[in-house]
């Protein structure tokens, strides 16, 4: 492991003055579950680790006059856990519960959540130099590719391995973000970026941004939501696909419904045309899956991938099936 120096900032302000100086690859650590692993890896080497946890009041959940705010040092098992957030936004808290395993839960940050980076095999091998680590090809695409994209790949296949990030998009969520020139707010459905746009990085923050809440809109009566997720694995596993899915509700038919799905796109996808089928359906599995299925129909696997938009038909049907539950 490489020696870097180890800051600790007393404030937002102050991390994001720091990172604008520009001076130090510098790198923000929240809970330190990814960004550790990278480090001892060799996949990344920093200067500076910044650990924002010395930071105070970063983590909460609370509701304002409109939206449910969530501090980006709030632990993903804070989420997991709390009632408020299980009884009005089940997709959350579905998908925060799904995530890892509850020692990661206890450590992972809602920050670090939507910015961990991917666990494609490639990536995260310090010897290979792939087109995200600078090099000038995608390994996945003509080699082991059994848990990579089978949508809109291209210069990368590496999946979006967050399961708060659909959640959230379904939610339509916000993302407060921190830097030397104030605060801005980004919807999370255009956070992520796709390779074509810097093959380097995953979402729209620059060097000196910081993720300091993320606000949710209140829940309306006649809202319902659900968070569908296979692994190979019966726990602690990333998704093979998931599916989340948020409707408000019109009697029992869906008046409108977002259908975001992980693990089978770089960036979280959402199913818009399964979406335009659904509108004003009632949520059945049948519909459902006939919906997925079209919406599907020029979804382009690898070599060993194809078997993924199967399961992403069959989590999308029982996310959409669990709302009528
Ligand atoms: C074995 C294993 C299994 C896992 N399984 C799952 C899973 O099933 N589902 C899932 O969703 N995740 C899974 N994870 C990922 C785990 O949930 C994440 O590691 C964790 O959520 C990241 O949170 P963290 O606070 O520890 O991030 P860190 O490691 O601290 O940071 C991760 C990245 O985010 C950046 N970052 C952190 N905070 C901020 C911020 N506020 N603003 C801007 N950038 C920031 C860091 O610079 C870094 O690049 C797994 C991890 C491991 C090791």
């Amino acid at each position: 492991m490489n020696d870097f120096k180890y800051g600790q900032p007393a404030s937002l302000e102050q991390a994001a003055a720091f990172l604008a100086r520009g001076s130090a690859n510098a790198f923000l650590m929240g809970g330190g579950t990814d960004l550790l692993g990278e480090i001892k890896d060799g996949i990344v080497k920093p200067e500076v680790v910044i650990d924002l946890r010395t930071i105070p009041g970063l983590a909460y959940i609370k509701k304002d006059k409109d939206a449910l705010a969530i501090g980006a040092l709030t632990t993903l098992a804070d989420i997991a856990s709390d009632p408020m957030i299980a009884g009005e936004y089940r997709v959350l808290h579905e998908a925060a519960n799904a995530a890892a395993s509850p020692q990661l839960r206890n450590m992972g940050t809602v920050g670090g959540n939507l910015c961990q980076r991917p666990r494609c095999w490639y990536y995260r091998n310090a010897e290979t130099l792939c087109n995200k680590k600078g090099g000038t090809q995608c390994f996945a695409e003509k080699g082991r590719n059994k848990y990579h994209a089978i949508l809109a790949g291209g210069l990368c296949y590496a999946v979006n391995p967050s399961d708060l990030a659909p959640a959230l998009i379904a939610l339509d969520a916000k993302a407060v973000i921190a830097s030397a020139k104030g605060d801005r707010t980004v919807p999370l459905a255009e956070f992520y970026t796709p390779p074509i746009v810097n093959v380097r990085k995953e979402n729209v923050l620059g060097p000196g941004d910081i993720i300091r809440e993320v606000r949710i809109p209140l829940a309306k009566p006649g809202d319902k939501s659900a968070y569908v997720k296979f692994t190979e694995r019966g726990g602690w596993d990333f998704a093979v696909a998931s599916a989340a899915v948020k409707a408000s509700m019109s009697g029992s038919s869906m008046a409108s419904v977002r259908i975001v799905c992980g693990g089978v796109a770089t960036v979280p996808w959402r199913l818009k045309a399964a979406e335009d089928t659904l509108k004003g359906a009632r949520p059945t599995e049948a519909a459902a899956k006939q919906a997925a299925a079209k919406a599907l129909a020029g979804a382009q696997p690898l070599a060993e991938n194809g078997y993924k938009v199967d399961i992403l038909k069959a989590v999308v049907a029982q996310a959409v099936a669990a709302l009528g539950k």
